[in-house]
């Protein structure tokens, strides 16, 4: 199956200059949603006991991939957003900056953590949950995004395994 004919692209949003890639139209095709999930989770390491799905769109398939993978699930959220002790990691993204917050207690020391996006852009979100995770004294095992934007080379910002599902 061919996700890409899924992705819808919107030129212009949020702002001049952005082709935002609106994943919507997977999210809504039952077959797609399918398929994507379990393209995952097969290109997933073995062995993950914490999956991350990064604010927001990060939390459509994090949750479904850590209950598939037998591990637990982990919302990292923009600054102000989780109510307990949380610490902070400041990044900036393709189109602003902002800072991310995990809870403190989320992840134990050498826990395997897979981190899990919509798309990798420039690499600043993600480099910054990665900063999180090692903060807590977790191994990031993998980084998967449904999208990657090769041009943007976002990549070579993250010293850690990366597998895209779709390549642009
Ligand atoms: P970056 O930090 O530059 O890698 O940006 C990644 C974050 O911004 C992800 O959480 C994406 O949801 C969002 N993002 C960046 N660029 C795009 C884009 N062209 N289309 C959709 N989402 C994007």
């Amino acid at each position: 199956m061919d996700l890409s004919t899924f992705v819808r692209d919107i030129p212009d949003f949020p702002k001049k200059g952005i082709i935002f890639k609106d994943i919507t139209p997977l999210l809504n095709n039952p077959e797609a949603l399918s398929n994507c999930l379990a393209s995952l989770v097969s290109n997933s390491p073995s062995k993950v006991d914490k999956v991350i799905g990064i604010e927001a769109r990060g939390f459509f398939f994090g949750t479904a991939l850590a209950e598939k993978l037998q591990a637990g699930f982990i919302p990292v959220r923009k600054k102000g957003k989780l109510p307990y002790d949380t610490i902070e990691e400041q990044y900036s993204l393709e189109y602003g900056e902002d800072a991310l917050e995990i809870h403190q207690d989320a992840i134990k020391k050498g826990d395997k953590v897979l981190i899990h996006d919509d798309v990798l852009a420039t690499g600043g979100t993600a480099k910054a949950v990665i900063n999180l995770v090692e903060k807590l004294g977790g191994e990031v095992v993998q980084c998967n995004f449904l999208i990657e934007l090769d041009f943007l080379k976002g990549r070579n910002k993250l010293n850690s395994p990366i597998f895209s599902l779709l390549n642009y």
